[in-house]
């Protein structure tokens, strides 16, 4: 009978209305797709989508599956695009056809556990429909069935993506048959040492295992039935994969792996299964241990059975599983065994049954409906996940969103505060580029690059922000030490002494000022939370107070310092602790005058926004944004600021001209003003006006405050108008 033949009979057996010539023309158009191609093997290329399909219909999946099994390398490997597969046999297929594709253009290279756990989740991630894994996962299959016709280092490479790949999706997937080929075949090409001698031993002592295995399976039945138990019996020895690594688990040789064969019992009825439990723990002496109900506790891929281990006849020991006829479908065909055919296509899927599925999701909290995306049969089971590769083939697992400076802290932190640039598929992207799936991303650094507050809009991961938010602070920190050190030394010289010389007074002065040690203090100073004044007070209270002279200007070197440390001041006439040519407004709540105590904030994409230190807006502000600022005695004299100036008077003629005027003396330019008449007979006038610094307006308040008829002069928010 020919393949097709009998896919379609197959397919037309566990799916009376599927619609069969589809099958023959996807059958048709692969053959004559591939026509004239052969595979290493030497047969037509077309024999391979078809043992593809092949192995799809024993899976019992739906007709769309079955052909995009059949066409699955056409994309790939012939002229056949996907459009012109949506044309010809719709969208579904031509959909499925393009997931596999795009999944086998994924590179791999083979790393630790971590990395192979990763792929998997992307695969999953990628394919977005359950039954673009579920072809892909036959696709290897046959693969795997014909690799003796490639060259050993292909066998090598493939075996190794599937050891760690495909066979634990398979087992995710709960098809356990797939699984156990998959691995036995990988096992084949890794170590094909071992595997020759261990098929060898187990082929040898066969003969007699065979005939243990007819004994045994008559045993358990004749006890079974005699207690009420209809089932089936039937032994066979484990696969080579899992005796090996139980030979290696235990270290011991083949012939000390005792229960290597094992018998499944299948029964009608959960309840016989339990019963039947009974019997064999009756009849045989369990092994304490070994037994595993799978029917109250599932395993999180379905699976449902009793284990348990015995000492059989002639004192082996042997696995027995019992189950029932649904629960062995489920352990045969896993996630395909929950299909609900309707309509000719995989209408719906038992919800419930799906729990799994959820935790697959492990780490994720937001989910989907589930019933929305069973509907669909899509997963987009880590859609709050992006994988990502390294130019090495590593994945790399990123919150969505990210952005390649996430990308390159999650590399190394070295690679991450040198990030200068980057490449995402070999080309070159901003770094506020959001990486996708299946990006391949490279990290262009620079030794002299260095993270800037701008990073942390943009990165996703906490260990980004956290490295970036360290790596600031620090060196704000190092340039605090830096200038407290110097603008210390600097005051102390003028007292004849210096930081070392004063060690004791100036801890002293430490302890006075609350800091933990003279570092502190030091870093206090840098940060200008602590004047040099302040400290020389209670360092040096003798000489401070000997002098009655103003505390000595040390603006001038001070000056010439700063240029030091942030190469240009601001014009702003404002000193931003630690940082060059930063912008610099005034909030408008509260207008700051040089003189007034001021704080920073960082303001997205506009640079610090300098408030009063008492302003109530200044003071709601995120404390992560805070910068230190000060005013730059030498920035630039004579820029103006403007102020809003509140004075409440009397309500009469000629004492506006008067206030104006009172201004205009003050050398102050007014430029706006609004005068309103109160109830009660009074007047409240507020001017705009310009001044250059907090003594300026001082004294234009005091003169205000003389003119005969106002009751009140108040500097208010220039937002008010
Ligand atoms: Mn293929």
């Amino acid at each position: 009978m020919h393949q097709l033949d009998q896919i379609i009979s197959e397919l037309a057996g566990y799916f009376p209305s599927a619609d069969l010539p589809l099958v023959r023309r996807a059958y048709q158009f692969a053959a004559q797709a591939h026509d004239g191609q052969t595979r290493k093997s030497g047969d037509p290329y077309v024999t391979h989508p078809l043992s593809v399909a092949h192995i799809i219909a024993e899976l019992k999946l739906d007709v769309a599956s079955v052909c995009a099994g059949l066409l699955h390398d056409c994309v790939e490997d012939t002229t056949a695009t996907v459009e012109q597969l949506g044309e010809l046999f719709g969208k579904e297929i031509a959909f499925l056809v393009d997931g596999v594709t795009k999944l086998g253009k994924l590179p791999y290279s083979t790393r630790e556990e971590q990395q192979a756990e990763n792929f998997r989740k992307m695969l999953l991630a990628m394919a977005r429909d359950i039954r673009v894994i579920l072809v892909k996962l036959c696709d290897r299959l046959d693969n795997m069935r014909s690799l003796h016709h490639l060259p050993a280092e292909k066998q090598e490479r493939i075996a190794s993506e599937t050891m760690q790949i495909y066979a634990p999706l398979a087992n995710r997937l709960g098809i356990q048959w797939v699984k156990v080929e998959l691995e036995d075949l990988a096992f084949k090409y890794l170590y094909p040492g071992e595997y020759e001698q261990l098929a060898g031993e187990v082929a040898k002592s066969r003969g007699e295992r065979l005939e243990y295995i007819h004994h045994v399976e008559k045993l358990i039945h004749k006890e079974m039935t005699e207690h009420g138990v209809p089932c089936e019996v039937m032994g066979r020895a484990k696969h080579l994969w899992s005796i090996y690594q139980k030979m290696k688990r235990t270290q011991r040789p083949f012939e000390e792996i005792h229960d290597a064969i094992g018998f499944r019992v299948i029964t009608d009825t959960q309840m016989h299964c339990y019963q039947g439990l009974g019997v064999a723990h009756q009849t045989w002496t369990p092994i304490p241990g070994r037994f595993k109900d799978y029917i109250a506790l599932p395993k999180p891929n379905l699976y449902q059975s009793l284990h348990t281990a015995v000492i059989g006849p002639r004192g082996e020991r042997i696995e027995v599983q019992i189950r029932t006829n649904e629960m062995n479908a489920v352990a045969e065909h896993g996630i395909a065994a929950h299909w609900k055919y309707k309509e000719g296509s995989i209408a719906s899927v038992d919800d419930k049954k799906f729990a799994w599925l959820r935790q697959l999701m492990e780490s994720q909290k937001e989910l989907r409906d589930p019933t929305e995306f069973l509907e669909s049969v899509k997963i987009d089971l880590f859609g709050d996940e992006v994988y990502v590769f390294t130019p090495q083939g590593d994945v790399k697992a990123l919150p969505k969103g990210a952005c390649p400076i996430d990308f390159a802290y999650a590399v190394h932190s070295n690679i991450g505060d040198h990030c200068s640039g980057s490449r995402v598929n070999g080309m070159i992207v901003p770094l506020r580029y959001q990486l996708r799936n299946g990006d391949t991303v490279e990290i262009i650094t620079s030794p002299n690059q260095k993270p800037n507050k701008d990073w942390l809009k943009l990165v996703k991961t906490a260990r980004a922000r956290t490295k970036i938010r360290y790596l600031l602070r620090t060196e704000q920190r190092d340039k605090a030490v830096v200038l407290g050190n110097d603008l210390l030394d600097k005051a102390l010289r003028k007292h004849s002494t210096s930081v070392s010389r004063a060690d004791k007074q100036l801890q002293h002065a430490a302890k006075e000022l609350r800091c933990v040690n003279l570092d502190e203090l030091i870093i206090q100073i840098g940060y200008g939370k602590i004047t040099t004044q302040q400290v020389l007070e209670k360092a040096l209270p003798a000489l401070t107070k000997k002098e009655q002279e103003p505390p000595p200007r040390t603006e001038g070197m001070l000056k010439t310092f700063l240029r030091k440390v942030t190469r240009r001041t601001a014009t702003s006439g404002i000193k931003v602790a630690g940082e060059e040519d930063i912008l610099v407004r005034f909030a408008k709540c509260c207008s700051p005058l040089p003189g007034d105590p001021i704080v920073g904030f960082i303001t997205r994409g506009r640079g610090v926004t300098v408030h009063r230190r008492d302003c109530d807006k200044g003071l709601d502000l995120d404390p992560e944004r805070r910068i230190d600022v000060e005013w730059d005695g030498n920035g630039n004299g004579n820029a103006q600021h403007e102020v809003a100036i509140q004075i409440l008077c009397a309500d009469k003629p000629g004492l506006l001209a008067h206030i104006s005027q009172s201004f205009s003396d003050q050398g102050v330019n007014i430029s706006q003003a609004h005068c309103r008449a109160t109830d009660d007979g009074r007047a409240v006038n507020t001017f705009h006006a310009s001044v250059k610094d907090l003594d300026q307006l001082k004294s234009v308040i005091r003169s205000l405050s003389r003119i005969k008829g106002v009751y009140s002069v108040d500097r208010v928010s220039a937002d008010l108008n």
